[in-house]
Order: structure tokens, then C-alpha cells, then sequence
């Protein structure tokens, strides 16, 4: 099918967009690389009248860090994150879960900001964005605020970003020595969205675990984290039956829904299995 009819904006600077979003309000959207958008439109379960193209804004997919913190421009394509774009652990994990989004056309078109915005319970940028504790920051007319990932993700394709608001950067933890990051998802085919998918980091000193986070996606309708399995990591050595335990825990503290793709059950079995994975891979 075709898209339904629709204005066609391309600002060439973030101000223009801005005041763009401000007169249109909730009849616009942002399109930044379409791979979710475009397919709405295309079988008419999005039907915005104005659409507003970020793609000629400079500056909007720039990377840097900044202390303790990598910056990512909203409009970062997933490819950009295939090789690291950082020496610093969050650089390495970023490059292993851009391997798991989709297929190549779409992970060169998609991009981290869009993915946020659109908030797929089971995408990857969500997870690792809800686990390792990333700031939003979205700007409009009347400013610029930054949003916790934990505020920011509200329910399945919902998010607390205002209808004029356009988001500009993800910040996420560069994560310094001593910190070990790991990333596990499973999907039936390659590429395709995962049933379930588990993100890590910890912070080793003195060979017990001080700091960890953990993260779980496609189990609920939102990204979520597990204190569960934080508390069962924290202040011990790691091991191969830390790791078990901890997927245990984080499993048990989680009763996802079926649907076509799987049963709760499994999924939650699927949940104990990430983050053991996860956990092994950060610490390989
Ligand atoms: C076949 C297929 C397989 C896929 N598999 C996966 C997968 O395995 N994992 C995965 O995570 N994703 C997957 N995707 C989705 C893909 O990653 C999209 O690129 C991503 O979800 C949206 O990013 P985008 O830049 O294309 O956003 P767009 O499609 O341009 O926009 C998506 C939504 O976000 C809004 N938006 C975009 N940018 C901004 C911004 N800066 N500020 C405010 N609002 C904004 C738009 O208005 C729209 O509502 C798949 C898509 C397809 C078609």
C-alpha cells in the first residue's frame, strides 16, 4: 500500500525544526531513517499529515564524549555503532548489540534516536538505553530538558516525549576500568526482533563485584531492569554459578506475556538464559 497523504518538511537546522514541531504540534512527525515510520504509513496505521525530515540538520549524528560520558546524536544509524566507537567498554558492547538489529539496509538507514522514539518494547537501543541508566535529552521551542530512561519509556510505543519535542542526544555511561559489559539476546532467525535480551555492567574491585546493572527487553511493554539480579551479583567474585544464580533470580522476579512468538514461560526461561549469557560474555 501507499501512504496516505502527507506535507513534506526538510529543515536545515535544528531551530527550524523546532519551530516547525511547534506550529504543527501532534499533526507532525519526525522522520529520521523511516524503518519504522515509513512502514506504518505505508499500511496506513500512521497517518501523520506533516512529516518533518531530520536528515539534512548537521551535527545531529554526532558522537563524543564528553568526561565520564559518551554523547550520541539522535540521528546515529545503527551501522555507525558496528565497529566501536569508543576504546572505553560501553565502545565494544555498543558494537555487539548493533550486530543484532535487523539486517544490514535497515541498520544503515535506522538510527539510535528513532529507535528510542519509537520505544519497541524489544528493541536493543531501548534495553541497553533503560538498563545502563542512559539520559535523554530532548529540546523544543521552549528549551531543553533531560529525561531519565527510566521516565522516558511510559508503555509499548510510548514515551514522554512531548509532541513538540524533538530528541537530540542519548548520554550513556562511557563506563571506565574495572567495569565489564556484556550483552545476550534470542531470536528465532537472525535479524529478527528477539524474543528476549539481557544487558550488563559491572564494576570489579578487589575481585568482588561493587556496581552492576542489569537490564532485560522484549519481556514487557517497556524495557526493564532487574534489582533482582543486581542483588545477587553485588559484593560477590564472579563465577559461572554467580552468573546462573543471577539469571535465576532476575528470571523468577519477571512473569512475561505470550504471544504468537512464545509462551510467558519460556520467555522467562529465556530471561534466566540472557543474562547468564550476558554476564559470561562480559566477563570472558
Ligand atoms: C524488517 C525490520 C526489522 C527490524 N528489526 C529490528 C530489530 O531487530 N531491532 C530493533 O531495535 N529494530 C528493528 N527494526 C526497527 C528499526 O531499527 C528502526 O530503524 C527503528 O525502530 C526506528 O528508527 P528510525 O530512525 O528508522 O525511526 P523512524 O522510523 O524515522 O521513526 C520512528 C518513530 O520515532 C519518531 N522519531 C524518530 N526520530 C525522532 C527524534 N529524533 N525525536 C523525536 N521523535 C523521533 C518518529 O516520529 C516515529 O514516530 C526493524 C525494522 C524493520 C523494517
Amino acid at each position: 500500500m501507499k501512504p496516505a497523504a502527507f506535507a513534506y518538511h526538510r529543515p536545515e537546522s535544528r531551530a527550524q525544526a523546532l519551530a516547525l514541531l511547534a506550529e504543527h504540534g501532534d499533526e507532525a512527525k519526525i522522520i529520521s531513517g523511516g524503518q519504522s515510520l515509513v512502514p506504518a504509513m505505508n499500511f496506513r496505521l500512521a497517518r501523520p499529515p506533516i512529516l518533518i525530515d531530520i536528515n539534512a540538520i548537521p551535527g545531529m549524528d554526532d558522537i563524543r564524549e564528553e568526561g565520564g560520558t559518551l554523547v550520541i546524536g539522535a540521528r546515529c544509524r545503527h551501522a555507525h555503532f558496528e565497529k566501536p566507537v569508543s576504546s572505553a567498554p560501553i565502545g565494544l558492547l555498543l558494537s555487539r548489540v548493533a550486530a543484532n538489529i535487523a539486517h544490514t539496509p535497515i541498520r544503515s538507514r535506522g538510527s539510535f534516536g528513532g529507535s528510542l522514539s519509537h520505544a519497541d518494547p524489544a528493541s536493543e537501543w531501548c534495553c541497553v538505553a533503560r538498563g545502563l541508566e542512559a539520559e535523554l535529552v530532548a529540546e523544543s521551542t521552549t528549551g531543553r530538558r533531560t529525561i531519565p530512561a527510566a521516565a522516558f519509556f511510559q508503555t509499548i510505543f510510548t514515551t514522554a516525549l512531548r509532541p513538540d519535542e524533538l530528541l537530540t542526544e542519548i548520554r550513556l555511561p562511557l563506563f571506565g576500568p574495572g567495569w565489564h559489559c556484556g550483552f545476550a539476546e534470542y531470536a528465532r532467525r537472525a535479524g529478527d526482533f528477539a524474543l528476549a535480551m539481557a544487558v550488563v555492567a559491572c564494576r570489579v574491585e578487589g575481585g568482588v563485584i561493587r556496581e552492576a546493572r542489569v537490564g532485560l527487553g522484549g519481556i514487557a511493554s517497556t524495557p526493564v531492569t532487574s534489582p533482582e539480579a543486581v542483588a545477587v551479583l553485588l559484593g560477590q567474585a564472579p563465577s559461572p554459578a554467580l552468573f546462573l544464580a543471577a539469571g535465576q533470580a532476575g528470571a523468577d522476579a519477571t512473569s512475561p506475556d505470550g504471544d504468537i512468538h512464545a509462551s510467558g514461560e519460556y520467555r522467562q526461561d529465556l530471561v534466566r538464559a540472557m543474562i547468564r549469557r550476558a554476564l559470561t560474555q562480559a566477563f570472558a
